[in-house]
C-alpha cells in the first residue's frame, strides 16, 4: 500500500495570498529565489500527501497534483508533526 496522509495532518494555512508563482505549499508565504526548500507530492484531488518513498504509485493516477514547494521550515515542522518525512528535494 502506498502511504498518504491527510494534507490537514501538516496543518497548512491556506489562508495567505502569494504575491509571486513562487510559494510554499503549506504557509503560502513567497519564497525568495534561491531559499532552501523542500517539495511535497499532493494526491487525492488535492487532499492527501504521498510518501516520498512511494510516489510511483501515484503517476498517471486521477487526482495526482504533482509537486510543490515547500519551505525549509515548514518542512521540519511537517516532519515534527507527521512523524515522518514527506518532503523530499526535487532533482532539477
Ligand atoms: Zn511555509
Amino acid at each position: 500500500m502506498a502511504r498518504t496522509v491527510s494534507i490537514y495532518d501538516a496543518d497548512p494555512d491556506f489562508r495567505k495570498d502569494p504575491k509571486t508563482n513562487d510559494w510554499c505549499w503549506r504557509c503560502q508565504k513567497d519564497l525568495k529565489p534561491g531559499q532552501a526548500r523542500r517539495h511535497v507530492r499532493i494526491v487525492a484531488g488535492g487532499m492527501e500527501l504521498a510518501h516520498p518513498a512511494d510516489m510511483e504509485a501515484f503517476d498517471n493516477t486521477p487526482g495526482d497534483c504533482g509537486c510543490f514547494p515547500v519551505g525549509a521550515d515548514c518542512a521540519r515542522k511537517m516532519k515534527k508533526l507527521l512523524g515522518d518525512d514527506f518532503t523530499f528535494d526535487l532533482i532539477a
